[in-house]
């Protein structure tokens, strides 16, 4: 007789780790510099994970997940538990961070974005075979343990794992091996064990939904395992909801911020009320109604949120300089946590009544279309006004940024911050042309990041002071929080692009962030539609364009790393969404004169999905990362009738490319692609770089070009 379960009534899917104060940044990177040993970033780990584990206690949340830590990447540690580690990187002095971040030798594992957040993963590579290594989720929850505190392994699941990988025809291959971490943590005396299976809330073929049924029935067989909860998010389960609900998994996480409420009986259901994905308080009465709701049918009902926190800031007790009316309106990590806490104490209460509040009808409004002269009008008169050589060699935008810098920014003399950021810009381009780069860049030194900035300068955006938010690995951003209509207040980046192209003969290009992008990382507001305020951005991007082409900039490029990152995970949705992303996108470059040439920039987005779309922006020239995928992009740009840059410098990782591997590359890229419309560029900006590696890196582009033109 299989034991009947109860779940805890409150928990979260995940926590926020790189630390309160990003002490994990700071470990690692004091560890990839050599300056301390790996027990002393172990031991900050330690310590971030005590904290989150007390903090969560105290707040009075009952289910506390363990193995949410990373020193890198989730996906990466998921990875190792299954002994998916290439052999390549087994010599390595580190291997882990061998394949997060590469070594002087070795290229590391491709990364992209965890489904359509701003987090990314690194793709997993299969190797001959699997085998467990438990010993990180071990070490948690004995961590825990000596803390008094039990705790619910998260690892995620065959099925999301397999598919991240391209590879789920290995699923019988690797379920042993979850079979037997079931048993080790059932020996551990684990009672809950949490499968993450986001990759469930997408368009499943047919052999994809039978791979979840054949999973999760042959974990749940034994008697003795732990109970198994299933957790997905960002989105709805859809198809996949009875499969799963036919298996004997206890416990089923759904996210009910974006999923439809769901059929579902005689299981624990894990209820997602409380956003995992925006800084907005819950709507206590909605989410109330729909914990009765679902109380009608399922075993239990669980509060929790609707994915893991680590995609919000942790607190919001450092924001005093945000208006307290707006203040009052949001919630981080921690204040999210209390929600949670207090809905489970309101149901267990008996207050509220049950209410599936009705779904928002869809909204399917025609696009406006923009346009600028065909593209042979416009590349011919660009031509003649910028002279450029075949393949001209350009950069994405930023160049490295020094802490000298950043510490005039977060200082209080605007005066001082200014002289030095004319100095940076005017270093910079008399470097590039040192160098001899085609198209300069001024480098971006004011800018903290690419969004914020234009947050900062936009009405209708607030920022945070610490709100920081794990981007991959030590890299956090802060997203601004759009809570209000957007408008600009005047030219943002014009004196800078100005000063620069005043120093130089070679044309500097103008660097603006795009309207999707710009949203993308953003938190947004919920009451208008996301189309909308993305419309209200480019509106605004559109006037910086127009003041960038009145001082005389000729080429503007308008960055859209996130194009992909929206992309609705259901099918049925997306031919909509891209619709109206590439019109707001062409509404804000349209305003560009036929000579002034358009640059678009994508990057670490698996952009092969979206190229139609890609193409559809109209942009003159548009670089797009590749080299890290060994230029897999390559073989799909054949259509482009535009000019293209697909990265031949991985920015990601320390590692200078030799001029032999930027000229293998290129030729690579010029079998598909006519060289008067080649272009020579890194994968992404180089702010994250020291200028040891960009200097020679660029050189070393120079010459592959220079080369390649004779
Ligand atoms: N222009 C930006 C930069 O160079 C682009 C960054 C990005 O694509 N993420 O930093
Ligand atoms: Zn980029």
């Amino acid at each position: 007789m299989v034991k009947k379960r109860t779940f805890p009534s409150s928990t979260v899917l995940g926590y926020p780790r790189i630390g309160p104060d990003r002490e994990l940044k700071r470990a690692l990177e004091a560890y990839w510099a050599g300056r301390v040993p790996r027990s002393e970033l172990e031991e900050t780990g330690a310590r971030l994970r005590e904290r989150t584990w007390r903090r969560l206690a105290e707040l009075g949340l009952e289910g506390l997940p363990s193995n949410t830590f990373s020193l890198y990447d989730h996906v990466l540690d998921t990875a190792v538990l299954l002994g998916a580690v290439p052999e390549r990187y087994l010599a390595a002095r580190d291997p882990y961070f061998a394949m997060a971040r590469g070594t002087d030798e070795l290229a590391p594992l491709r990364m992209t974005k965890w489904f359509d957040t701003n987090y990314h993963y690194l793709v997993p590579e299969l190797g001959e075979s699997f085998h467990l290594d438990a010993s990180k989720p071990l070490a948690e929850v004995r961590q825990a343990r000596e803390l008094g505190l039990a705790t619910r392994p998260v690892v995620v699941g065959p099925v999301t794992f397999l598919l991240l990988a391209g590879a789920l025809e290995r699923l019988e291959e690797v379920l042993p091996v979850y079979e037997e971490l079931l048993a080790v943590l059932a020996a551990e005396g684990v009672e809950w064990v949490q499968l993450d299976e986001p990759a469930l809330v997408a368009d499943r073929s047919p052999a994809e939904l039978q791979a979840v049924e054949t999973a999760y029935k042959r974990l749940g067989a034994p008697a003795d395992r732990p109970g198994l909860f299933v957790a997905s998010y960002f989105g709805d389960l859809g198809e996949s909801l009875p499969v799963l609900a036919g298996t004997p998994v206890e416990a089923i996480g759904v996210d009910l911020v974006r999923g439809a409420f769901p059929d579902i009986s005689g299981k624990i259901v894990v209820a997602g009320v409380v956003s995992g994905r925006d800084v907005w308080r819950t709507d206590t009465d909605r989410a109330l109604g729909l914990l009765r709701a679902l109380e009608a049918g399922a075993e239990q009902v669980v509060v929790s949120t609707s994915c893991s926190l680590l995609h919000v800031p942790y607190s919001l007790e450092p924001e005093r300089d945000l208006d307290p009316a707006l203040r009052a309106r949001l919630a981080f990590a921690e204040e999210k946590v209390a929600e949670v806490v207090e809905l489970a104490r309101l149901l267990a209460s008996g207050a509220g009544t049950a209410s599936v509040p009705p779904a928002a009808p869809e909204e399917r409004r025609p696009v406006p279309q923009e346009r600028r002269s065909p593209y042979p009008v416009r590349a011919a008169a660009q031509a003649e006004h910028l002279r450029l050589p075949p393949l001209p060699v350009t950069t994405i935008g930023s160049f490295p940024q020094t802490g000298e810098l950043r510490a005039a920014r977060a200082g209080q003399d605007p005066e001082a911050y200014e002289v030095l950021v004319r100095a940076e810009i005017e270093r910079v381009i008399r470097l590039q042309e040192r160098l001899g780069l085609d198209v300069l860049v001024h480098g971006e030194p004011e800018r903290n990041d690419m969004v914020q900035y234009f947050a900062e300068h936009l009405d209708g955006f607030a920022v945070t002071r610490h709100g920081w938010v794990q981007s991959y690995g030590s890299r956090c951003t802060r997203p601004p929080i759009i809570h209000g209509d957007v408008s600009r207040r005047g030219p943002i980046t014009v004196r800078w692009a100005a000063y620069a192209q005043s120093l130089t003969g070679k044309p500097v290009k103008g660097m603006l962030t795009g309207p999707v992008t710009i949203v993308a990382w953003s938190f947004r507001r919920e009451d208008l539609p996301l189309r909308d305020v993305v419309f209200q951005v480019a509106e605004a991007v559109r006037q910086e364009v127009a003041d960038l082409e009145a001082v005389g900039i000729s080429v503007i490029q308008v960055d859209e790393p996130a194009l992909r990152e929206l992309l609705p995970l259901r099918r049925a949705e997306q031919e909509h969404y891209l619709a109206w992303a590439v019109a707001a996108y062409r509404r804000a470059t349209s305003g560009a004169a036929d000579r002034t040439q358009i640059h678009t920039h994508l990057c670490y987005s698996d952009a092969d999905q979206i190229l139609a779309a890609v193409d559809a922006l109209d942009a003159d020239v548009t670089s797009i990362e590749s080299a890290r995928s060994g230029g897999r992009i390559l073989g799909l740009l054949g259509g482009f009738e535009r000019g293209i840059g697909p990265g031949v410098y991985d920015i990601h990782s320390p590692r200078v490319p030799s001029v032999e591997e930027v000229t293998a590359l290129l030729r690579r890229a010029l079998e598909t692609l006519p060289a008067d419309r080649l272009w020579v560029n890194p994968d992404c900006g180089l702010k994250t770089r020291a200028y040891e590696q960009v200097e020679p890196a660029l050189a070393h582009l120079v010459a592959a070009a220079a080369a390649l033109r004779r």
